[in-house]
């Protein structure tokens, strides 16, 4: 037997109208902030991915399905999606249309991370992304979007909030976060260690548990945020309270993506277990220029998004909501008797039109057995079409659930079928 490969997973009905349901709410809630999608290819030049997320990252130095093609270029698979969206962003130099760039794009991403329960070597994401402004209003709007999706999808989560500054407050903090690990730094893990040269920052998202009463007592970065970003953050949070988003203060969240600054957050389930991020983002002023946007005017070169898992959001539907996916089948048609059957499909076919599901049962079966399948099949009706009552216009209608049944003239069908949908909803 052929087996998927490691990380990477079917997704089976009923669990895939859960996402559809996912997809369909993210895409109307984007619309009514006048977000337009973009759809990148999966492919991109690892080049983009090593300038864009960081080569220094987990996800760029160790996750990459990166391959090298026939001409000997060095493609990756995307682990994400935001280098892509900027890349687009500059190759068609979008900030020259009219107004804010509002993208959101939804798609497979892929990591070789080590796979348990919400995480996958190929997973889903869906993200949007602002790019031509750096207003903290701006910032503000994509949390409240988000807010309004994570209510309409029925799920708990807290956002947690941090300022990362930006390059030059990072710089002073790198130099105070190297001056307090450098007496412990023997006592950290390997990977630690390094990130002390490379990027000390990356130390405070170590999930090593010996390391973290360490990481606990580290200087976070709000002291050396200048006055610009502290007045971004201050401005932010204003707006929050104002718009009644509760969030709660992360001073060392930091994410795993090389490119953010000022802005960061995540929003956290409680209901995930270790994966518990349901999504992240925050702003990443400064990587259209570092792929080639035009230094002037500065916004072209500002903007914020974010991604959320769609395979943890999925895991927060059914545990917050108790979202199944399940399909009421309202209705099965079962021809009494093989002649039947023309006539049965018929009918099949107008309960579709009037927007019922139905199945159709095997009139060479005998009645019983194929009202036992109709049980099993979890449909609410069956409709009996008989010889005897074609002829007078007339079915026999049985409620499956209650056991009974009664004769009703077939053009009453869907009137008759109604509280089949009314439970459904
Ligand atoms: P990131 O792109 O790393 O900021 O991740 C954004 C969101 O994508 C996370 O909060 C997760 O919900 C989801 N995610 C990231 N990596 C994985 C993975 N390997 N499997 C499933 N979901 C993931």
């Amino acid at each position: 037997m052929i087996h998927a490969i490691k990380g990477m997973r079917d997704i089976l009905p009923p669990e895939t109208a859960l996402w559809r349901r996912l997809e369909d709410q993210a895409r109307e809630v984007f619309r009514l902030y006048g977000f337009g999608e973009i759809r990148t290819p999966v492919l991109e030049s690892t080049e983009l991915f090593s300038r864009a997320v960081g080569a220094e990252t987990d996800i760029v130095g160790k996750e990459m399905f990166t391959f090298q093609d026939r001409d000997d270029s060095s493609l990756s698979l995307r682990p994400e999606a935001t280098a892509s969206v900027v890349r687009a962003y500059v190759e068609h130099r979008l900030w020259e249309r009219p107004g804010l760039t509002r993208l959101y794009y939804q798609g497979p991403m892929f990591r070789r991370e080590r796979p348990q329960k919400g995480r996958y070597r190929q997973f889903s994401q869906i993200g949007a992304e602002v790019l031509g402004s750096g207003e903290p209003g701006v910032d503000y709007e994509l949390l409240e979007m988000l807010s309004l999706l994570i209510a309409r999808c029925g799920v708990r989560a807290e956002l947690r909030l941090n300022s990362i500054g930006c390059p030059a407050d990072r710089g002073r903090y790198h130099q105070a976060l190297r001056a307090a690990l450098e007496p412990v730094i023997g006592g950290m893990c390997a990977d630690c260690q390094r990130r002390m040269h490379t990027n000390p920052l990356r130390i405070l998202d170590c999930k090593v548990p010996a390391d973290q009463p360490i990481i606990a007592a580290l200087p976070t970065i709000e002291e050396f945020l200048d006055a610009p970003c502290r007045e971004h953050f201050a401005e932010l949070r204003r707006l929050l309270d104002a718009g009644g988003i509760a969030y709660e203060l992360a001073p060392r969240l930091v994410r795993g993506l090389d490119y953010y600054n000022r802005t960061a957050f995540e929003f956290v389930s409680g209901a995930l277990g270790a994966q518990n991020a349901l999504l992240g983002g925050g702003r990443y002023d400064g990587l259209a220029r570092a792929l080639g946007a035009p230094a002037s005017p500065a916004s072209i070169d500002q903007a914020i998004g974010f991604a959320l898992g769609e395979d943890r959001w999925i895991l927060a539907m059914q545990a917050d909501a108790g979202a199944t996916g399940e399909e009421p089948l309202d209705v099965c048609v079962i021809p009494v008797g093989a002649a039947m059957t023309a006539p049965a499909l018929a009918l099949a076919r107008q309960v579709r039109a009037a927007g019922f599901a139905a199945i159709v049962g095997d009139g060479a079966r005998k009645l019983g057995k194929q009202l036992e399948i109709a049980a099993r099949e979890g449909a609410r009706f069956a409709v009996l079409v008989g010889e005897q009552e074609a002829v007078q216009g007339r079915l026999i209608l049985r409620d499956l659930a209650a056991g009974e049944q009664r004769e009703i003239p077939a053009v009453q069908l869907a009137e008759h079928l109604a509280p089949a949908r009314e439970v459904a909803r």
